[in-house]
């Protein structure tokens, strides 16, 4: 460990991580400080003792602190399919609900801004945001996950004929929202591997990806686009879920394979990523997802299948 890495560790203990990560050019450290909710006393402490600890540094003779009022930026986590219909939003809510469950501060986004469904699959449809200077507040579903979707904000039913310029507007205003104290963000993406989707990585930075696929070749195929796509943006991979993976049969359990098994496994270590686990093609998850009563809400096999992949992604984040 260098002496800034030792430092760096330091400093997130003397902030309670409020610190950006401190570079150093030219004998001068820089760093961002995050003040909001702190008094000018407490904030003057703090970055006298950064200071004091930076100048200790080996090579660092200056230090510049750029004090910010704006929280920590959001953690986002997009989930993204090559298609649409592999269950990329019924996966996206339950990671959110399990995620929540497992202590993470956590909010759904619903990027899907022409078939949006989050509204639906966590039982919010009924539910308006309300803004505050200019900013659109979350609301609340029944199990506690704070969530912005296109359909919070349009008449249910209405088509969007929207071109991309309004469409990349109106997800900056789901995900620029006022998230309190939210630290990670499930974005559920738009299908596809399109502009849209590009400008929303450019301009939003997920922190990483988790890649939708069903077993079939043709949808590892377009699973393969999404990923060549987050690739390109230098986006991190966490991992690809398989789901529709078998056939979990409504009386006796059992799981069959009509598509094969293993396809998307072997296609993840085939691309070089963590495979993150499969879901089953189950109709108590379609019934389940269509009253608004996310599986991972409860502790049968379903909800312990989401909350297997959802651990994978925890480890991810407090990497
Ligand atoms: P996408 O967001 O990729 O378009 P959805 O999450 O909307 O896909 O899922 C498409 C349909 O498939 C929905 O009706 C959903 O309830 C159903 N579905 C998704 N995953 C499963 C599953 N594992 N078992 C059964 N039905 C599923």
């Amino acid at each position: 460990m260098t002496d800034l890495d030792s430092f760096a560790a330091r400093l997130k203990t003397l902030t309670g991580g409020r610190a950006s990560t401190p570079r150093v050019k030219d004998g001068v450290m820089t760093l961002a400080l995050e003040v909001g909710g702190l008094t000018a006393d407490q904030r003057d402490a703090i970055a006298a003792a950064i200071r004091e600890g930076a100048l200790t540094v080996p090579g660092v003779s200056d230090v510049r602190i750029a004090m910010t009022a704006e929280r920590k930026e959001l953690r986002i986590i997009a989930v993204a399919s090559g298609k649409g219909g592999v269950g990329k939003s019924t996966l996206s809510a339950n990671l959110a609900v399990a995620l929540k469950r497992l202590g993470h501060r956590v909010g759904l986004v619903d990027a899907d801004i022409y078939g949006p469904s989050q509204a639906r699959l966590m039982a919010s449809e009924d539910q308006k945001p309300q803004a505050r200077d200019k900013h659109l507040i979350p609301v609340q579903s029944p199990v506690g996950v704070p969530m912005l979707s296109m359909a919070h904000l349009v008449e249910p039913g209405r088509a969007l004929a929207w071109r991309g310029p309004m469409v990349s507007n109106a997800l900056g205003q789901l995900i620029d929202a006022e998230w309190g104290d939210v630290e990670t963000l499930i974005v559920d993406m738009p299908p596809g591997t399109g502009d849209i989707q590009l400008s929303m990585i450019q301009k939003h930075k997920p922190a990483g990806v988790v890649i939708v696929s069903t077993p079939q070749d043709l949808a590892l195929i377009d699973a393969t686009r999404a990923v060549n796509l987050f690739e390109q943006a230098h986006v991190p991979l966490i991992g690809l879920v398989e789901n529709m993976a078998g056939y979990a049969c409504p009386h006796c359990g059992e799981v069959s394979d009509p598509f094969g098994a293993g396809g998307a496994e072997a296609a993840a270590k085939e691309m070089g990523m963590a495979f993150l686990g499969r879901i089953p093609l189950a109709i108590d998850i379609r019934r389940r997802s269509d009253a608004g009563d996310p599986p991972a809400a409860g502790d049968d096999v379903h909800g312990q299948a989401f909350r297997a992949i959802a651990e994978k992604i925890a480890e991810y984040v407090a990497r």
